[in-house]
Parts: structure tokens; sequence; C-alpha cells
């Protein structure tokens, strides 16, 4: 039967191979790299059998002049690099996708930490990223140039012998040699690989053409680019050099992979662009190539990819993150079921692992880079062991987690949640600015659980231990999530905070709970994830004159790790909030609170109507101290503690406890560690 969505199934040739349909998911990193072959192999076969018509790599270097230690990316530097990433290669096959693969010299944003080598750039220069490594990379001479050559060229070789289809020219993000010399910002050079556009753009036409020479006979080539770096006329832009690089490059490759540079800005968050936000820098590159296109934007609804294809924006559907969230997304929508897409929610927890150089999560898919060393799949899960019929108390991410993985095994369920609404805190907080698309956490889970005949859902219905020793249930999971400290207790201060009592002292509940301050508001941010940010800018906008403290030397220090930080500065700026770094609130006053300089120790007064306190948060756990003594005595068979309730985290790891209670229901105890290990093997 025809669907509207055919157009997305249709083969597509890229050179001389044939992609069996449009989902591209473009390289993604992940943090298995080389050092997780078995689990990087895994994670992306689970993608191919999903439907991704193309499945490639993370960057990975060609050579150890590349090496861009701490973080683990994909490694060909030598023929011994080959076997892991002929795995993956092997793994991809098997489900009929191409596999493709990014061959990356980091160039000037490689420090070599771990090799010792020598930095190499287009000129002498300061490594680039964020860490102000204290290295400076060397100018390329006519012979590193030539050398650089031979090794892309080696790496291209190995790559085909590991079995990709597809091997990338990278030059995007502003992490690639190619794009260096690209940059007029790092390319000073007065030879014939410096000055106007075309001499810059030489080394990226000659990688192409070599790579081309040495695969192509089997392999397609792509090349991937940044077509803006949102720097105006600092950078790259789609009007200006972007433009001008596809029109001298345009036949060249076989497929272009178009990006947005910085990484940031290609992986922006929901809270700052919403899906499709590349569409207007890469709409025109179909009009100057024959060559297929690939684009990204956080793509999700399968109308707006068709509407991409029929209007000629892109050949192919390109997805990193919401490959990510829902590796099934191209096969529900090829089985109709399209309400079924796990959609991303734009909140980079999938970045951070890479950033935290830990294996990749996701806040969406509990079971992202679980694949292989838990082996969890994240459409399949154990059948029931038992009739068993199970109360999950809360109905948060983890207890809607919980209850519908549960679900889905074929237990009998009751979650049963206290409010009238389901969703617990990441419901309420979608309501801050930027955060509305993380209310997927908990649509999707409702979505789910509705088709769940097992499942009953009770809202309005707070549970305490006696109602549940009453009714009877046997075995009880708590998911009663937690509340935010009001006596100041954090990472800043282990004793309450003199005059927290204070009626207008509030904490992120009372503000959700629409008890809210008015006036001049000290926002003390000592949790430094994106919650202090976002309420400063949600009073900001209300009227308030807001000032944020926080100890930390930036603002929301931790959404570095999720490429938000300076976007969250800038805004924060932007509505004139005022920001005390290094700073902790030490005593609240009627009309002001102390606060203290943390390093040069220094005390002075604030003036301020109200102070709002971020803290530590303590888990509401009462519930579950109070059936342990009926588990003691066997009144229940079976008690566990999850997500906030058992110690409070992040959204992702609510949603991973939810689903671990689940898979582990009825499963026997485990002593040792419970996953598989990646370690090296002494030969
Ligand atoms: P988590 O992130 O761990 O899921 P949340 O705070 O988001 O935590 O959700 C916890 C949910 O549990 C909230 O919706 C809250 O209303 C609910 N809840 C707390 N105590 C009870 C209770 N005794 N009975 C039923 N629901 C409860
Ligand atoms: Fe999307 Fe967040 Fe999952 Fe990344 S972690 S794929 S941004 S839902």
């Amino acid at each position: 039967m025809s669907s509207p969505y055919d157009i997305l199934f249709e083969p597509v040739r890229i050179g001389p191979v044939t992609a069996p349909n449009r989902f591209y998911q473009v390289p993604h990193c992940n943090g298995f790299g080389y050092r997780s072959p078995r689990s990087h192999a895994r994670m992306r076969e689970i993608k191919a059998q999903g439907g991704w018509g193309v499945v490639c790599t993370e960057e990975t270097e060609i050579h150890h002049t590349s090496d861009i230690a701490p973080f683990i990316e994909g490694r060909l530097w030598d023929d011994a690099d080959i076997p892991a990433l002929a795995r993956m290669t092997e793994a991809v096959h098997r489900h009929g996708a191409l596999a493709g693969l990014e061959l990356a010299h980091n160039g000037i944003g490689a420090a070599n930490l771990y090799s010792r080598a020598t930095p190499l750039g287009p000129r002498h220069a300061s490594v680039a990223g964020s860490g102000y490594e204290p290295v400076q990379a060397r100018r390329m001479d006519k012979q590193d140039i030539r050398n650089l050559r031979q090794w892309h060229r080696a790496a291209a070789l190995r790559g085909k012998r590991a079995g990709f289809d597809i091997i990338y020219v990278y030059a995007a993000h502003g992490l690639s040699i190619a794009m260096h010399f690209l940059m007029r910002r790092y390319n000073d050079r007065a030879d014939e690989y410096g000055g106007s556009l075309e001499n810059r753009a030489r080394l990226l036409r000659e990688l192409i053409a070599d790579t081309r020479d040495a695969v192509g006979d089997t392999c397609a080539v792509a090349t991937r680019f940044s077509m803006d770096e949102l720097l105006g006329a600092d950078g790259i832009t789609a009007q200006g050099e972007g433009h001008d690089v596809i029109a001298l490059l345009a036949e060249l490759p076989d497929l272009w992979d178009l990006t947005l540079s910085a990484w940031s800005n290609d992986s922006a968050t929901a809270r700052f662009e919403r899906e499709g936000y590349q569409e207007p820098y890469m709409a025109f590159v179909k009009k100057m190539t024959t060559k297929p296109v690939v684009g990204v934007g956080r793509f999700t609804s399968p109308d707006t990819m068709v509407s991409l294809i029929q209007r000629g924006v892109m050949d192919f559907i390109g997805a990193a993150r919401p490959s990510i969230a829902d590796p099934f997304l191209p096969q529900k929508i090829r089985a109709g079921r399209v309400q079924d897409i796990r959609e991303c929610i734009g909140c980079n927890i999938c970045v951070a692992a890479d950033n935290k150089i830990i294996p990749i999560r996701c806040t969406q898919n509990p079971t992202m880079g679980e694949e292989w060393r838990r082996d969890w799949h994240p459409e399949h899960i154990a059948p029931k062991t038992s009739d068993a019929e199970i109360l999950v108390v809360g109905g948060g991410a983890a207890g809607l987690e919980c209850a519908r993985a549960l679900g889905q095994r074929g237990y009998r369920v009751t979650l049963a949640e206290a409010r009238n609404e389901l969703g617990g805190r990441v419901a309420r907080e979608a309501r801050l600015p930027g955060l509305q698309e993380w209310r997927r956490v908990c649509d999707w889970r409702m979505t789910q659980i509705k088709n769940l005949s097992n499942i009953a859902v009770y809202p309005a219905s707070a549970m305490n231990a006696d109602d549940i020793l009453e009714i009877g249930y046997q075995h009880v999971i708590v998911a009663t999530g937690s509340t935010w400290r009001r006596d100041g207790v954090g990472r800043a201060s282990w004793t309450p905070l003199t005059g927290h009592t204070a009626a207008h002292v509030f904490t992120p509940d009372d503000l959700m709970a629409d008890k809210i301050p008015s006036g001049r508001v000290i926002v003390f941010d000592d949790d430094h994830y994106y919650l202090g940010g976002a309420l400063a800018e949600w009073l900001a906008r209300r009227g308030c004159a807001v000032t944020l403290v926080t100890a930390a030397p930036l603002v929301s220090y931790w959404t570095q790790h999720t490429l938000e930080q300076e976007k969250i500065e800038r805004r924060l700026r932007q509505l004139d909030i005022n920001i005390l770094t290094r700073h902790v609130v030490c005593e609240i006053a009627s009309d002001h609170a102390r606060v203290r300089q943390i390093i040069a120790d220094r005390e002075s007064a604030l003036e301020c109507d109200a102070v709002v306190l971020l803290t530590d948060r303590l888990p509401n756990d009462a519930l579950y101290l109070a059936l342990e003594p009926a588990l003691a005595e066997n009144k229940i068979k079976s008690l566990r503690v999850i997500g906030d309730a058992q110690a409070p985290g992040i959204l992702a790891q609510a949603v991973f406890a939810g689903h671990l209670a689940a898979r582990e229901f009825d499963a026997a105890p485990v002593t040792e560690t419970p996953f598989q290990i990646e370690r090296a093997a002494l030969i």
C-alpha cells in the first residue's frame, strides 16, 4: 500500500554505491571510538537494523599527528586499527545499510597530548579548542602537505579494506585541517595554498581527488563541509565563501554532507533552535550540484522530511541525535507507526558524554550506549517471567519509564501519581523558555502506556505505606522524586544558611508551583546545570531584576558539556541579568543577602527583595523507608526505590533508572559488575 512517506524509502545512488533509502546517520561521536570497538559496532548495527540506510562512524583520526586525546574517537593510524572498524562495517552490512567512514586530520585542533607529535596547521598558531592547551601547531611546509596527502590516502585504503562503502573528506566544524586551510583566520600563507579562496581550497580539492583515486572505484567519496560559522564577516558564510566553495568543487565529491560550524551551532539544543534550523544555510546547494546532498536539523517529523525532499532541499535526511533517541525511527515511519517515534528533545546529554569521555547516553533512549555491554535493544525487552503485579508510585520520568517497560514485558502494572498531571518535574520545567521539547520525555511514555492494556494509571492518587499494604500490593517500585532543599545546604555550604526560613526565600519547587518572586531577585545557582540559568531567564522575562550568583567561574558551568554555556551566558547578558561568578550566598537578611567572593574571601551586601536557592535536593524517600519494615516482615515481596527518590540526578539518569528497574525486575541479583567491559587484551 502506498504511503505519503514512500519517497523517504527510495534508493539513492552515491557514486559507485547505492543507499537503500534516504535515512542517513551522519557521523557522530559516541565515546566508544577506538577504545570500545564491540560497543561501537553494536550501537551502529542497531541503527542499521532500525532502518538507517547509511550509518557512519565518528571522526576517525588518520595519523598520530592528529591525536585529539583525551577524547576517544575513531582511529586508523595504521593497519592494526582495521579490525576494530571492520567489526562495524560487518555489523552494518548485515542489515543492508551502507557504512560510512569520516576520515579526519584535526590539524590545529589536535594538541597531540598522547602521541606528543608536533601539531600541524596552515600557519604557526596556538592549538584551537576550549582547553586552552599551551601548545602551538607548526606551519606546514610543502613536504608536510605531501605527507598529509599520503596519510589521508593510506587511511582511505585502510577504510576500504575495513569494508566501508563511503569515505569522507572532512572539512567541517573547524575541527579539520582541510577547513583550517579554508579559514582566512588560520591561513596566512603566501604560497599556492594561501591567499585566494581557490588556493585555500586547494588542499580540500586535492584530498577529495586523492581519495577518489585511491578508493573511488568501489567507494563513494563524501565531503562534509560547514556552510557557515555564524561569525559574519569574520568567518565562512553561506552567502560568501561557503557558497563559493560549493561552486568551486560542486561535482568533485560523490556526496555533500552539509553542516554549520562550530559543533555548538551544528548540534544546537532545543533551548536555542527548532527542527530544521540549518535549512536556510544549505537550501541552495542542490541547485549548484548534481551530487546528492545530506543535511541535518534535528529532524523527527516525517512530514518535514518529505517536504525537504519534495522541495529539493536535500536528497538524504541526515540525523545524528534523532538516530540516537530512536534508532528505529525509519522502521517506524515505514510501518506507519509515526506516533511511536521517540523524538529527540535536543538536550545534548549525548554530546556531554563525548565531552566527558564516557560511553554515549541519551535522555530519551535509555538503551543508547548499553547495546553491547548490557545487551539492551531499544525495541525489544525480555518477556515477563512471572505473573507478578507491580505498583509503581510516582509518574515522573523514572516512574513512567519503569511502568512502560514493565508493561512492555507483559507484567500487570499500576502507576499511581499524586498530582493530576503526570510527568513529574520534567513536565513542569518544560514550561520554561526553550524547554518545551523536553515534554517529549513524558509524552512519548504516556502514549506508549495508553496502548498497553496491562498498565492502569491513577493520577491524583498520593499513596502512603498504609494504603499500599491495605490494598495488598506485593511488588512496589518507589519513584517519588526529590525536593529542593530550603535551607541552602549544598556544595557551597554544609550548614543551613542564616535567614533561609524568611518568606522571601524561594526554591525551584516554589516557582514551578506558581509561587513567584518579584522585584530584585538573587538566583543562587549552586546546581550549575541548566535550571539556574533557565529560571534566571524566566524571572527576567517576567520583569524581575535578576542577579545570578554562582561559585563556578562560568554561569551554568556544566552546560559547557552540552555545548550551551556561551549561548546561555549571551542570552542572560542580553536580558541584563547581573552575573556574579566565583561568589556564594552566605547569609540572607530582610532586604539584602551577604555574598562572598570565594577566591578573595571578601564579603559584601547585595540588596534584594527575594532569593531563589538552587542548592542540593533531598530524595522523597519517606515512602520507601516506611515500606522497608514491611519487606523485612514479608508483608511485601519486593521493594525498590529509583530515580530522584533514590538519589537526585539529571533527567537522563531518572529515565535510565526506570528502565533498569524494569529490566531487572524478577531477575536474580548479581554481585559482579552488571555489564561487560571491553578490556585491552594482553598478548
Ligand atoms: P523522577 O525524575 O525520579 O521521575 P520526579 O520528581 O520527576 O522524579 O517525579 C516524581 C513524581 O512522583 C512526581 O510527579 C510526584 O508528584 C510523584 N509522587 C511523589 N510522592 C508520591 C506519592 N506518595 N504517591 C504518588 N505519587 C507521588
Ligand atoms: Fe536527543 Fe538528548 Fe538523546 Fe541527545 S541525549 S539524542 S539531544 S534526547
